[in-house]
C-alpha cells in the first residue's frame, strides 16, 4: 500500500474516530459479536491456512489459536459495558466539595504488527481489546505466514469497514512505511532486535506503545520434582509449535540429584510424543532461512538426543543439548526452535550465575515440591511471568497479564489488561460551586493556618 493511499486510510480513521455515535459501546459489541459469528465460518479456513504455513496440527490450531480467541471475545462482550463506565474515585479534601472520576477513553488510531508464530491469535487478540475499547486499528500480520494474513484480510473486511479496522498485508518495507505515520498507540508482537527498532522509530511522535518480545526462559527443575509429571510438561510447552513460541523454556537448569533420571525421562516423553509416531503431531518451522539457523547452531555442540533434520520438509526433530558454551550461538539469542540445552546445577548460587547471566526473561519456569525454594526463585529473578510445576499454561488465564519486563518487553494484555491498555485513563475532578473557600486566592493572608495544615502531613 502506496504511503498515500495509508494517509487517506488514517484520515478515514481519524473521521470515524470524531463520529461518536459510530464508536458507541453498544456499536462496538454488536461488531464484536458479528466479529465472532464471522470467526465460526472462517474457522476451517484458518486451520487450513495455519496448516499451509507450517504444518500446525488441527488439535494446536483448535487450542491456541482459536480457543483463546473465543475467550477473550467472549469476555469483552460480556464486560466491556461495565469496564467502560467511569470509575468514581474518593475526592480530595483540598478539592471539597467535589466528585472525582477517571474516564477510560480510547487511545485513537492503533496499529498492531504481528509475528507469524502464532499468527492469528496474535494478530486477532490485540485487535479485540483495541476495537472494544472504541480505537481504530491498522492490522499488519507477518508476512512469513501468508495464508493465515489472507484470511486474517477476509474476516476483518467481512466484519469492519476500513475507517474503523483494516489489515495491510506486507513486509518490513510496509512496516516501516505505517510506522512513519502519526500513532496513537502501538502495539507489536516480535523479536527482540525489531522491538528495539520499532521503539526508536516511535519515539519522534513519542507514541505510546507495548512491546510483546521474547527472550530467554529459563526452566529450573529442582531435586523435589515430581519428574515424570515434569518431563511431560517440559516437553510439550517446549515442543508446541516446534519451539517457536515466545514463552517456551528457552534452557533447562536441572538439579545434579535428579539430572540423569530427569533426561532418560524426557528422552522417553519425546519418543512417545513425537519420534515414534513420525513426528504426525509436529509442527514445521516456518521458513528454510529459519531451518538454517536453528540447525546452523547445533554445529559443534554435544547432541544428547535428536539433532535429525530434513530441509525439504523444514523438520527439525526435538533436540537435547549438552550445556552449551554461554558464548555459543544457542546461548547468545532466543532459541526460537526445537533445541533445548540442558544445564546442571547445585545450589542457588549456581541458578542465579546463569539466569543473571542475560537479559530479564519473558518467562521462567520452576519444577518443585518445595514452596520455599519456589518462592525464593519469585523473589530472587526478574521475569514478565511463570508457571511453578508446569509450562506456557499462564498465558491461558485472562485474569493474568500477560507481558514482558526489561527486554523481553513492556506492558501487558489479555482481559482486563487488554482494557487497561487500549484504554487511557482520563482524570476528572467535577469541583461544587456551592462553596469556595477563599484560602488559596491571592493575597495571601492565611499563611499560618496553612502552616498549621502543612503540619499534619510533616
Ligand atoms: P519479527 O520481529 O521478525 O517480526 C514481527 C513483525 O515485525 C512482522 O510483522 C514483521 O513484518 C515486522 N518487522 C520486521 N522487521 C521490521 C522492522 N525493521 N520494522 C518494523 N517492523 C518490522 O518477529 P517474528 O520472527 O515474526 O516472531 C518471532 C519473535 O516474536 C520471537 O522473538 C518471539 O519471542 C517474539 N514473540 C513474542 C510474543 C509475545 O507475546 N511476547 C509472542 C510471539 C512471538
Amino acid at each position: 500500500m502506496a504511503t498515500q493511499n495509508i494517509e487517506e486510510l488514517l484520515r478515514a480513521q481519524d473521521d470515524f474516530l470524531k463520529s461518536s455515535a459510530e464508536a458507541s459501546v453498544t456499536e462496538r459489541i454488536h461488531k464484536l459479536k458479528k466479529l465472532k459469528a464471522t470467526l465460526k465460518t472462517q474457522e476451517q479456513n484458518i486451520i487450513e491456512a495455519v496448516y499451509k504455513d507450517f504444518q500446525k496440527p488441527e488439535f494446536e490450531v483448535l487450542t491456541t489459536e482459536l480457543f483463546v480467541v473465543y475467550k477473550e471475545l467472549n469476555l469483552f462482550i460480556k464486560s466491556i459495558q461495565k469496564w467502560s463506565k467511569p470509575t468514581s474515585v474518593s475526592s480530595d479534601w483540598l478539592n471539597f466539595p467535589s466528585s472525582d472520576k477517571i474516564y477510560h477513553v480510547p487511545w485513537g488510531k492503533v496499529l498492531i504488527i504481528a509475528p507469524w508464530n502464532y499468527p492469528f491469535q496474535l494478530a486477532i487478540t490485540p485487535l479485540i481489546g483495541a476495537i472494544a475499547c472504541g480505537n481504530t486499528v491498522v492490522l499488519k500480520p507477518s508476512e512469513h505466514a501468508p495464508h493465515t494474513a489472507e484470511v486474517l484480510e477476509t474476516i476483518i473486511s467481512n466484519v469492519f469497514e476500513e475507517s474503523q479496522a483494516k489489515v495491510i498485508q506486507g513486509d518490513v518495507e510496509i512496516a516501516k512505511r505505517l510506522l512513519e505515520q502519526k500513532w496513537d498507540y502501538v502495539f507489536f508482537t516480535g523479536s527482540v532486535p525489531v522491538g528495539r527498532i520499532v521503539s526508536q522509530q516511535i519515539a519522534k511522535h513519542m507514541t505510546p506503545h507495548t512491546l510483546e518480545l521474547g527472550g530467554k526462559n529459563p526452566c529450573i527443575v529442582d531435586a523435589t520434582a515430581n519428574i515424570d509429571i515434569a518431563a511431560k510438561r517440559i516437553v510439550w510447552g517446549k515442543f508446541l509449535n516446534a519451539g517457536q513460541t515466545c514463552i517456551a523454556p528457552d534452557y533447562l537448569l536441572i538439579h545434579d540429584d535428579v539430572r540423569a533420571e530427569f533426561q532418560d525421562r524426557l528422552i522417553a516423553t519425546l519418543k512417545t510424543f513425537y519420534v515414534d509416531k513420525a513426528f504426525k503431531d509436529y509442527t514445521r518451522l516456518i521458513h528454510r532461512a529459519h531451518f538454517d539457523r536453528l540447525t546452523s547452531m547445533l554445529n559443534n555442540e554435544r547432541i544428547l538426543y535428536g539433532g535429525q533434520s530434513d530441509s525439504e520438509e523444514n523438520l527439525l526433530a526435538p533436540t537435547l543439548v549438552d550445556a552449551p558454551n554461554f558464548s555459543s550461538p544457542l546461548m547468545q539469542e532466543e532459541i526460537f526452535g526445537p533445541i533445548l540445552p540442558l544445564y546442571s546445577y547445585t545450589n542457588f548460587d549456581d541458578l542465579q550465575a546463569t539466569i543473571e547471566a542475560f537479559d530479564k526473561p519473558l518467562s521462567l519456569y520452576v519444577f518443585t515440591e518445595d514452596k520455599a525454594f519456589s518462592e525464593r526463585v519469585i523473589q530472587q529473578f526478574n521475569f514478565g511471568g511463570g508457571v511453578i510445576n508446569d509450562t506456557i499454561v499462564h498465558f491461558v488465564n485472562d485474569k493474568l497479564p500477560f507481558g514482558g519486563v526489561g527486554a523481553s518487553g513492556l506492558g501487558s494484555y489479555h482481559g482486563k489488561a487488554s482494557f487497561d491498555t487500549f484504554t487511557r485513563k482520563k482524570a476528572m475532578v467535577h469541583r461544587k460551586t456551592w462553596l469556595d473557600i477563599p484560602i488559596k486566592y491571592p493575597p495571601y493572608t492565611r499563611v499560618n493556618l496553612f502552616k498549621f495544615f502543612l503540619n499534619l502531613f510533616r
